[in-house]
């Protein structure tokens, strides 16, 4: 068979542990075989990082904006341990984090879904993609104890000195508070990412916060969707037949419950936070997700939504047999590879990209997966197998396919 030709290159970010060698493992059987892959190639493992002094990583995430699309490995983010464990000069920061401040994006969660896993609603019947807010608010607050008897103040001065101030609480007891901020131009970049991904997906945008009570904050973030749905959006979402529904978080709450999903729902960053973690654990786990970075200017970044599975990767290391859930990274895969596709108008990646994502599901549906799974799926007969196992069965589905 000849191997499916690539015009522009994916972005490649390698990562750790665990997930490094599942890496590995995708590339051998599901992507080489098949794809005469282009790609530029960067190590965002831990090891390079440092002998870059994290150069690797800017160097990547500006790649990323050069190219349009990459796909990224689970990479540590080093705390003190890891500092110790890697001989570490620095504890360089999250490269995730690094990746959003040069692409400024939105992250979009959306789960896996298999006939044999249920989901905790039972009327879920399509996914709920959570698009998170990753800038500001609780994560760049300014935090103090207040001791008793002193006065709590917001103020903000400007260029010629003169304060602007408002009253918080004058402190009869000791106590707490927090001054937390955000940008418009994030927030106009989140709207934008947003509104876009529901057209590129042909989904409905919900988007909820709380304005009723937060009548500055909140109902800021509400007026620049609302603003930016108007000019920009509300043609084609018309042209399409979609929704964009804004309505409070208590209220959007228990509408996501009571719905059928198939739609995105836009949360501010800590909502976002709490919220995927609730809709995700729902859907059944975090290895049948798939995660993307979307950038305002249309640049893509796939990836897992789980960490680099340490736990697994410390038995790896002494020789004991893992079954790692790979369905996260192929798909982080299948997504950039569909995306490379769409853009470079190349329908032979798109098919095959859609080709191997059926092949995992049809896999699964047979019955042959990661441990992981095995104890949530109903109504079939199970077959427990190692990562490599499973890896080599959705290979052999796949090769049916496209033959
Ligand atoms: P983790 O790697 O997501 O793993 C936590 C636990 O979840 C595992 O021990 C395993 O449970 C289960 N799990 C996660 N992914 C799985 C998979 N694909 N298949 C089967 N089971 C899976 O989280 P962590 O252990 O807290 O973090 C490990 C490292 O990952 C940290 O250094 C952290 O910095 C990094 N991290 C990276 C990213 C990223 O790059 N996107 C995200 C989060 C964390 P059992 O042990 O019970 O089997
Ligand atoms: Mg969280």
């Amino acid at each position: 068979m000849e191997k499916i030709k690539m015009t522009t290159p994916l972005v490649e970010m390698d990562g750790d542990e665990m997930t490094r060698i599942l890496w590995q493992m995708i590339k051998d059987e599901l992507i080489l075989p098949f794809v005469d892959l282009k790609s530029e190639y960067y190590d965002l493992g831990l090891p390079e990082r440092e002998k870059t002094k994290d150069k690797v990583t800017w160097d990547a995430a500006n790649a990323n904006k050069k190219y349009g699309v990459a796909v990224k490995c689970a990479t540590i983010t080093p705390n003190a341990q890891r500092v110790e464990e890697y001989n570490l000069t620095e504890m360089w920061k999250s490269p995730n984090g690094t990746i959003r401040a040069v692409l400024d994006g939105t992250v979009f969660r959306a789960p896996i879904l298999l006939d044999c896993i249920k989901p905790a609603v039972r009327s879920w019947t399509k996914p709920i993609t959570i698009a998170r807010h990753a800038y500001g608010d609780v994560y760049k607050a300014a935090e103090l104890k207040a001791p008793e008897g002193v006065k709590a103040e917001l103020v903000y001065t400007d260029k010629e000195g003169k304060e602007t101030r408002e009253t918080i609480y004058d402190f009869e007891c000791p106590g707490i508070l927090q001054g937390q901020y955000n940008k418009e131009s994030s927030i106009k970049a989140f709207a934008h990412s947003c509104f876009k991904y529901a057209i590129d997906t042909k989904q409905d945008l919900w988007f909820s916060t709380k304005d009723t009570i937060s009548k500055k904050y909140d109902h800021t973030f509400k007026d620049i969707f609302a603003e930016i749905y108007e000019n920009d959006y509300k043609a084609k979402f018309e042209e399409l037949g979609l929704e964009y529904f804004y309505t409070l978080i208590d209220d959007a709450v228990a509408r996501v419950i009571r719905s059928r999903g198939g739609y995105i729902w836009a949360l501010k960053n800590y909502d976002g936070d709490v919220m995927s973690d609730m809709v995700s654990t729902a859907f059944g786990s975090l290895a049948m997700m798939t995660s993307v970075l979307v950038s305002p200017d249309g640049n893509y970044e796939y990836e897992a939504a789980h960490g680099t599975v340490t736990r697994h990767y410390y038995k790896y290391l002494k020789g004991e047999e893992t079954s790692t859930n790979p369905m996260a990274t192929i798909y982080a895969w299948t997504g950039a590879l569909r995306k490379r596709g769409e853009l470079d108008e190349l329908s032979d990646l798109v098919n095959f990209a859609n080709k191997l994502e059926e092949a995992c599901i049809d896999t699964l549906n047979s019955g042959v997966m990661t441990k992981d799974l095995v104890n949530l799926a109903e109504g079939i007969e199970t077959k427990p197998v190692n990562s490599k196992d499973f890896i080599l069965a959705i290979r052999e589905n796949l090769e049916k396919k496209l033959a």
